[in-house]
């Protein structure tokens, strides 16, 4: 499995980092982990990867800075020159399929799939099995639900577990230890606040449980 960082920043505009989105790609197929908002310029731009290339999205959670490139890209493919003719399924967690309904009544017709299946869902709790990859999610402490992803390429190898935010549970540490290959973890804090925050989620505790 191969990981891009197209984003590794918050909410708050920095030189050096973009809101949070993630690319991983396996042997036949490409998806993305969250969509900050600059997302799918970074992956034109930081990868060979186009828009019609994604197969799957997963948001952790309904922060803007992790989800708000999804209309712009929903939108964006339907225009006929980005290609896009293979099915989207896009998924996250609680609250995800009144989030999706909620950008219909806004935008209507223009986040709808256009020359290709659009599948939304929320997260059903049960691992998802999708093109040789398989899905597993579990909760974290957020002040929005949000969703870890572990996937594991059954194709070239390897699995990668992605936090998004907060703080870790017993759920997703039964979920990762041991069976994480690659941690993509958030961890955001002001300088000098280590420890003292809710978004201190790993200082001190990633170390022996596998990862
Ligand atoms: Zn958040």
């Amino acid at each position: 499995v191969i990981v891009t960082v197209l984003g590794s920043g918050t909410s708050v505009p920095q030189t050096a980092r973009s809101a949070p989105s993630y690319l991983v790609e396996g042997e036949e197929w490409v998806l993305m982990v969250d969509l900050g908002p600059g997302s799918i310029w970074n992956l034109v731009r930081l990868s060979d990867r186009r828009l019609a290339d994604v197969g799957l999205v997963l948001i952790t959670h309904l922060h803007l800075d992790h989800v708000a490139d999804l209309a712009p890209m929903l939108f964006a493919m339907r225009a006929p020159e980005t290609g896009r003719s293979d099915p989207l399924l896009v998924t996250g967690p609680e609250g995800f399929a009144d989030y999706y309904s909620a950008l219909l009544g806004l935008y209507g017709p223009w986040v709808e799939g256009a020359g290709y299946d659009l599948e939304t869902m929320e997260w059903s709790g049960e691992p998802l099995e999708w093109r040789g990859v398989v899905v597993e999610g579990a909760c974290t402490t957020h002040s929005r639900p949000n969703l870890a992803y572990l996937l594991h390429d059954h194709g070239r190898g390897g699995s990668v577990l992605f936090t998004g935010d907060g703080e870790p549970t017993r759920e997703l540490i039964r979920m990762g230890r041991d069976r994480t290959d690659v941690l993509i973890c958030e961890c955001t804090l002001p300088a000098g606040d280590c420890g003292k925050g809710p978004h201190e989620p790993w200082a001190g505790r990633a170390p022996g449980w596998g990862a």
